[in-house]
């Protein structure tokens, strides 16, 4: 009898643990959108996140490196 009220304690717990974890990650989606849209930036290049600081912005376009603006601009002449 008292495993059985064990599990359902375990259960209880359980239960409760899944409902905070899905509560938080509600809010996680927008977190991430955020973080990508006001900080990320994507390389034109190599399709590589960058930090939109530390990117490189070119003719409209963001690079991870002075190097892939320019491999870019050889792709985009040829
Ligand atoms: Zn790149």
């Amino acid at each position: 009898m008292s495993l059985l009220r064990l599990l359902f304690i375990a259960g209880i717990i359980w239960l409760l643990y899944r409902l905070i974890k899905k509560l938080t990650f509600k809010r996680n989606p927008d977190i991430r959108k955020t973080l990508e849209t006001t900080h990320m930036a994507r390389c034109t290049y190599c399709d590589t996140y960058i930090i939109r600081q530390d990117a490189c912005f070119r003719e409209d376009n963001y690079f991870c490196s002075p190097e892939h603006y320019e491999k870019h601009k050889q792709k985009d002449s040829e």
